[in-house]
């Protein structure tokens, strides 16, 4: 499923992880220290004058505001009579001129964040929506980010500087402490304080884009030709012209081999030969995306192209070099581009002054700590070696290491893609058919007659040009929009399933701005929590057509997926966590220090956790993902997202009655996840109910 990134949900979010968060701890100075020469004196004296002023109750804020601004103000921003009399004006010294100033931002930000939100969905609909075709200029706009300048801009004005003034910058360890004894109000302001709690130089932002541009580019041209890898016999085992991207087409085409009785095999082994070679970067730099050359992945030979199947001019490998010569560790090279391109922002988020912290503290708000202990958790449990012994004695063979990736743990439902098709189609032939339909199908969701309307009443239909996306609205007079795809003979089954999820979107969306109490809540904690809840909808997608709902054996299936999809992508993101300590471990590292490093990590998670189940050791494949090179420190997020999708739908099912579950939850509101998780379920994030389910499935399908 697409996962839309709704604007309304994660403004909050993005301002998060691109200008993450960072805090004076409680009005230590911790901060940067001012470079300005007058600036301690300035704040000595300034806080003097402001408690003469407005009484000894106000010291604290008087001290922890002028510290705040003190570390983010430069030169540029004015001298020392400037800074006083900036402090003097903007201090907000009663509660009643707190409160309207609290009150107007709060306003304020959500008009900026609602229009400009409005902005960049209007200047998409030529791509998003059907219409006429896409004009270059169209691709620009589309592109077009209208609030990319805003936190520069509301630095120059001094915008940022008043927020800094009167509220307080947070901790995560503050936010995880204290927080749960904060008012909603106190929430608000946390997070309103944090949208200006990182001022980084525009070049530093530009080393970033770059090395975020450069990385994706070299992912996005990591294409294996397949019809020229070639086994001892000079057997091709693919079809001309199939030309995969790594590793998620090469991932997806070992899924798909599960299938394919005569050669499934044979190409999954010579699949993970060629991960292997690229995380190793044994694999000869002339096969990455070219053609021209016949490639054994086991020997390593290559030949010039016996055949040719494509009109690619691919290229010819430099003379005088061996034919096979290895890809000169570009893979780590672009990898340490991104680390010190990220390690440029460390300076200037003194309270999160690593990569690592800002992904963990700020981006997901779950300490790494405890990340790390989730992960070793499921990979630990005694459940994976059980769904391990079923998986081999599905496939009748000793697991092999690319079974990681196994996805034969799908039944067929009671009825064919077809008839499910026709079903649909005649229900919708139109986008409006379904648009008129929403209220219903909240009704059987389990929402008022009420509640449903008023939510349809919200959600605006359009038609998509791809499968189909929710967006959000960020402001409360704006509405939420639901783009379906619907063919010309009426929507079809997979249609369907996708516009429930995107409208499971759309009422969390609808909840979470406006029927919260501050728009500075806005929204989930990260969309892990979005995605949890749109699939609580998209999985009851039958009964909304009036069908049976999936018998046990296919929920235990479905649920037997989910934990091994979790179980190798925890592992993953092991590796993608332990790569980025070395790095900072080693920060002048060459590309082939890091890729020896990278090997033996990937071998190191691999033979403590997966190596007993399947009997080899060594193994580096937990070292492909793409992400790792391009997202910088992403991978976490996967496995903690299976964990929510299950802790959210357990939930779902003891309550009983979804509609007004889904409202209690969607009205918590953008707080840190344990913090969410608990006013929600009762519980912080983790792998239980996952593990729960499992369990559950293990014994439904009769397995040992
Ligand atoms: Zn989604």
């Amino acid at each position: 499923m697409r996962i839309l990134l709704a604007l309304g949900v994660l403004l909050t979010v993005t301002l998060q992880v691109s200008l993450p968060a960072s805090g004076s701890t409680q009005a230590e100075t911790t901060v940067q220290a001012a470079q300005l020469p007058w600036m301690n004196a300035a704040v000595d004296k300034l806080e003097r004058e402001l408690v003469a002023k407005y009484g000894e109750s106000q010291r604290a804020r008087a001290h922890r505001g002028l510290q705040q601004v003190s570390s983010f103000w430069r030169a540029e921003d004015g001298d020392a009579a400037a800074f006083e009399e900036f402090a003097k004006a903007n201090f907000a010294g009663n509660q009643a001129t707190l409160d309207s100033l609290f009150n107007r931002f709060e306003y304020n930000l959500e008009q900026l964040n609602g229009h400009m939100a409005e902005i960049g969905r209007e200047f998409r609909t030529p791509s998003d929506l059907q219409g006429g075709p896409i004009l270059g200029f169209d691709e620009i706009f589309a592109a077009y980010d209208p609030s990319a300048h805003v936190n520069d801009d509301f630095f120059q004005n001094k915008l940022a500087f008043i927020v800094l003034l009167n509220f307080p910058l947070t901790t995560l360890e503050q936010r995880l402490t204290e927080g749960e004894k904060w008012s909603r109000r106190e929430w608000a302001e946390a997070r309103l304080a944090q949208r200006f709690s990182k001022r980084i130089p525009a070049d530093v932002n530009l080393a970033v884009a770059q090395a975020s541009a450069e990385t994706g580019r070299y992912i996005a041209e990591y294409n294996i030709w397949m019809h020229h890898l070639v086994d001892a016999n000079g057997t091709r085992l693919f079809a001309p012209k199939l030309r995969l991207l790594s590793h998620w087409n090469l991932r997806d085409e070992i899924k798909a081999d599960y299938s394919d009785a005569q050669n499934g095999l044979a190409k999954q082994r010579m699949i993970q030969q060629v991960m292997e070679r690229i995380v190793t970067q044994t694999i000869p730099a002339v096969v990455v995306n070219n053609p021209n050359y016949d490639w054994n992945p086991f020997t390593n030979d290559v030949k010039p192209a016996a055949v040719k199947d494509s009109d690619d001019a691919g290229r010819s490998a430099p003379s005088g070099a061996a034919l096979n010569a290895p890809e000169p560790n570009t893979r780590y090279a672009k990898l340490l581009l991104a680390f010190q391109a990220s390690r440029k922002v460390d300076p200037y988020s003194p309270t999160a002054p690593t990569h690592i912290a800002r992904s963990f503290d700020e981006g997901r708000e779950i300490p790494e700590e405890r990340m790390k202990a989730m992960l070793e958790q499921l990979l630990s449990s005694p459940l994976a070696p059980r769904v391990a012994k079923l998986i081999e004695k599905r496939i009748g063979r000793p697991l092999e290491p690319f079974d990681i990736w196994y996805n034969g743990f799908r039944q067929r439902g009671a009825y064919t893609e077809a008839q499910l098709d026709e079903i649909v189609a005649k229900k919708y032939p139109t986008p409006e058919a379904y648009k008129n339909d929403i209220p219903t199908l909240l009704v059987h969701l389990g929402f008022t007659k009420e509640r449903a309307e008023y939510l349809a009443n919200n959600i605006v239909v359009d038609p998509a040009r791809g499968s189909g996306h929710a967006l959000g609205a960020s402001m409360r007079s704006a509405k939420t929009h639901l783009r379906t795809r619907v063919e010309k003979g009426g929507m079809n089954y997979k249609g369907f399933n996708i516009a429930v999820h995107e409208m499971g979107h759309n009422v969390e969306q609808t909840f979470s701005l406006n029927n919260i109490d501050h728009s500075l809540l806005q929204g989930v904690p990260n969309t892990a929590f979005t995605e949890a809840l749109a699939f609580v909808f998209q999985g009851r997608d039958l009964e909304l057509l009036g069908l049976a709902k999936p018998d046990a054996q296919s929920e235990a299936l479905k649920t037997l997926n989910d934990f091994w999809g979790t179980y190798e992508i925890a592992g993953v993101a092991l590796v993608d966590m332990a790569v980025w300590h070395w790095m900072y471990d080693h920060p002048n590292a060459t590309p082939a220090e890091l890729r020896d490093a990278t090997v033996q990590i990937s071998q190191d998670v691999w033979n403590k956790y997966y190596a007993p189940l399947f009997g080899k050791r060594d193994v580096v494949l937990l070292g492909i993902y793409s992400h790792m090179i391009d997202s910088f420190l992403y991978l976490p997020d996967y496995p903690i997202g299976h964990m929510i999708a299950f802790q959210i739908e357990e939930q779902m099912e003891k309550a009983g009655n979804i509609g007004a579950e889904f409202e209690r939850m969607a009205t918590v509101g953008s707080v840190i996840p344990d913090l969410w998780m608990k006013k929600a379920t009762g519980a912080p994030v983790g792998p239980d109910a996952l593990l729960k389910a499992t369990e559950k499935a293990l014994s439904d399908v009769g397995a040992k």
